[in-house]
């Protein structure tokens, strides 16, 4: 609200500050100059000397000073001056010598050019410190008062050739480059686009978790794009002085503005981007919120047509504020999630060139003995292996070094991350092929595209994706029931095989309830009631609050109908996967090696009349 406001008073204020300082410091400065450079040309001499020059009639005038005497001689010139001692008669000297002389305050009065340069020495000084100062801030980018950058973004200009990253030098994340390749096709030819109607997104947000790639990928995309890449990290907006991360973020967007095509990029949004809570008790949050509004306001009024892409990382998509992720502000997600065991692979591969590795090195072996681990991680190994190497006084990496470092890499990260023990691993593979194979052998139901046993930032330990042909809009009550069944598959499936449960299909159970009770008391799907609206639902924007709307006796039937019908489909997916079951090993199996699969691998084994997955 107010900090249209506040952008227009706080830098100001700020620049005044700056000002102030300056001043009080040339003053300073001027006063333990002026004294320095009135002493110049002054010879130092003893009392004695200066006493016999007296005796000897060479003397010509005389200052006295509460510390010095300063004299000057009758032939030749410069100034001397002699440390006072403690001479009663120098007065009656000085008056025999005939010289004349007088008295003089501390110092010597100052001249004209002392009084200049008392100044301009220290204004000189802070214009020399300013200029260097703006240089590096700005980057060289205008900059042309130095007084005036002072506190301008220092967003890094990046030409192609300093980051000099290319797709090709991240591995795997074949989705995410797919989805960033569009964005440089769009900064190369707008024309294609525009000429059709069509509008890019203005920002793109890459999620995901620390170490995937988030901000490799960016500078990929200003080195495959060749456009110049300013970047800037989420904290530094944040500064000292109030007001100044919303100069900030004018000062790159103006920027921006100016070099357009180009990328902006903000790395670690989270750290300005977060919820705002609206109390501002903190200043630093009151600070935080402006710098976000800011942006915010930015954002707005950027039109995508001018050729500014707005990149951002954040590995918490859930602090950020609902506003940033508005449609015309970063509406566009890109995940980046932990690499599968191809992508692992290809990364170590990608890491390995530069460093000197034997050949035949099995990366595959590496790659599987390292689930769980992000693409820093996997860099990191490829180091520890060189490290490791060099100890043994060997000149090349082989096999056993990286085997080591793996164990290194992976013991620290274990401990922070908690990833799947193998046992855990396995379970979620039935799980999630539980899943699976209920959904495809019961008609009515969408086609599996996509299973997977990566953690997802989510938070879910795997999943399994169904995208129906069509849209669909309305659903029958088989097709409801089918999604109750396959819901169930997960559960079914752990408990078949293992015999035990896991807290894993909490997720499940929640949908499955969720959809039970509609199908009862919103859509009128069951037997008993028919066509009665047995609940209403309030604030359909936050959520849906549901509430019944039917006396307690009947919510009551209502719970009992709901745990019918879940257990009825729990019954129902527990007997197909029993049907299944040599299926259920083959596919469960091969998710647990290959991590992710696709539809049409899945479907490939499931219709294959004999094991085409050989034996371990
Ligand atoms: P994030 O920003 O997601 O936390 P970074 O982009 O900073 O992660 O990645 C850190 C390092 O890990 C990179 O510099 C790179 O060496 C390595 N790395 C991460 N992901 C990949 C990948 N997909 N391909 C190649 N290297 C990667
Ligand atoms: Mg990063
Ligand atoms: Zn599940």
């Amino acid at each position: 609200m107010d900090d249209f406001k506040d952008k227009m008073k706080k830098p100001k204020k700020s620049m005044i500050f700056y000002y102030l300082i300056v001043i009080v410091l040339v003053l300073v400065l001027n006063y333990f100059i002026r004294p320095w450079i009135n002493e110049l040309g002054i010879r130092t001499v003893n009392y004695s000397e200066f006493l016999s020059e007296l005796n000897g009639g060479k003397v010509n005038e005389v200052e006295v000073a509460e510390e010095y005497i300063y004299y000057n001689l009758k032939e030749g010139t410069g100034t001397y001056k002699t440390l006072k001692v403690d001479d009663l008669t120098l007065v009656d000297k000085l008056t025999s010598a005939g010289v004349t002389f007088k008295a003089v305050h501390t110092q010597r009065e100052s001249s004209i050019l002392s009084l200049l340069l008392g100044y301009l020495v220290p204004i000189g000084i802070f214009w020399f410190i300013g200029s260097r100062l703006s240089k590096t801030i700005t980057g060289g980018l205008g900059g042309s008062n130095p007084m005036m950058s002072f506190g301008k973004s220092n967003a890094k200009r990046y030409i192609p050739s300093q980051t000099g990253i290319k797709f090709s030098d991240v591995a795997g994340e074949d989705e995410a480059k797919e989805l960033m390749t569009e964005l440089v096709d769009y900064l190369h030819n707008p024309k294609k686009y525009s000429e059709i109607g069509a509008k890019m997104p203005k920002g793109a947000l890459l999620v995901g978790p620390p170490g995937t790639g988030k901000t490799l990928l960016a500078k990929a995309v200003a080195g495959e794009a060749n456009v110049p890449f300013f970047s800037i990290a989420g904290s530094e907006f944040v500064e000292m002085f109030v007001g100044m991360g919303a100069s900030k973020v004018r000062d790159l967007f103006d920027e921006a503005e100016k070099n357009a095509p180009c990328i902006v990029f903000i790395d670690e949004i989270d750290t300005i981007g977060k919820k705002r809570d609206g109390t501002g008790l903190t200043g630093s949050n009151d600070e935080r919120e402006q710098t976000l509004n800011q942006l915010l306001t930015e954002m707005d009024g950027f039109d995508s047509s001018k050729g500014v892409l707005i990149l951002a990382a954040t590995n918490r998509p859930d602090s950020l504020d609902p506003a940033l992720l508005r449609p015309g502000r970063f509406d566009r997600r890109i995940p980046v999630e932990l690499p599968d065991l191809k992508g692992r692979e290809e990364i170590l591969k990608v890491h390995a060139k530069n460093v000197k590795c034997r050949p035949g090195i099995n990366f595959n072996a590496i790659a599987k003995a390292s689930a769980g681990a992000s693409g820093a991680d996997l860099a990191n190994m490829i180091n520890e292996a060189a490290l490791h190497a060099v100890r043994l006084g060997k000149h090349a990496i082989d096999q056993s070094d990286i085997e080591e470092s793996v164990d290194v890499v992976l013991a620290g990260y274990k401990k922070k991350n908690e990833i799947l023990t193998e046992k855990e691993k396995m379970i979620v593979a039935y799980h999630e092929i539980g899943h699976a194979l209920v959904a495809a052998k019961q008609t009515n139901s969408a086609p599996v595209t996509k299973i997977t046993i990566i953690p997802r930032t989510s938070g879910a330990l795997g999943f399994t994706m169904q995208v129906d042909d069509e849209e669909k809009n309305l659903m029958s009550k088989e097709e409801l029931q089918n999604k109750i069944t396959t819901l169930c598959g997960g559960r079914a499936a752990e408990d078949v095989v293992f015999g035990s449960i896991t807290t894993g299909a909490a997720n499940d159970i929640e949908q499955a309830t969720k959809i039970a009770r509609a199908m009862i008391s919103t859509y009128g799907m069951s037997d008993k009631f028919g066509m009665v609206s047995l609940q209403t639902v309030t604030n359909q924007y936050l959520g849906g609050d549901v509430q019944n709307a039917c006396a307690p006796d009947t919510a009551k039937e209502i719970d009992d109908l709901v745990v019918e019908t879940i257990n009825g489909s729990y019954e129902k997916a527990k007997g197909i996967l029993k049907d299944n079951m040599s299926k259920l090993h083959e596919l469960a199996k091969f998710l647990y090696e290959q991590e992710t699969i696709t539809g049409e691998q899945f479907m490939n084994i499931l219709e294959s009349p004999v094991a085409i997955y050989g034996e371990a």
